[in-house]
């Protein structure tokens, strides 16, 4: 894991996170600063740096990552009507360079 990586460390419990779901192999926690009334991140646990690099390293994790982020739809209440994003790369505005879905729903989605 590198040092640096942000969601390494919540993987790592060492930065505290608000976990909604938790596999062997993925991480699901609400985002610091939620652009919609349900806004969770969907983490490998693994580090890899986009969610693209998943789907071509590792495409069975890549397919769980999908399947967690419906659960947490299902689990939040908004299974009716929900956005997946994932940012792969700087010029789309990724910050956070560990693979990640953001699971969106519930209102009004201030996501650019
Ligand atoms: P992205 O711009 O796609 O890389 O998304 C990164 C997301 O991580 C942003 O929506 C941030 O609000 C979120 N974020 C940053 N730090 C934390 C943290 N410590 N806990 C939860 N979410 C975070």
């Amino acid at each position: 894991m590198p040092d640096d990586c942000l969601f390494c460390r919540i993987v790592a419990r060492e930065i505290p996170a608000t976990v909604v779901r938790e596999t062997e192999t993925t991480l699901a926690f609400r985002d610091i600063a939620p652009k919609a009334p349900v806004h969770v991140l969907v983490i490998p646990k693994d580090h890899y740096a986009t969610a693209s690099d998943v789907a071509e390293k590792d495409p069975a994790l890549a397919a769980t990552l999908l399947t967690e982020a419906r659960e947490v739809a299902r689990g939040e209440g908004i299974a009716d009507g929900w956005r997946l994003v994932a940012n792969n790369g700087a010029p789309v505005g990724q910050t956070v360079f560990h693979a990640h879905l953001h699971v969106l729903g519930g209102g009004r989605i201030e996501f650019s």
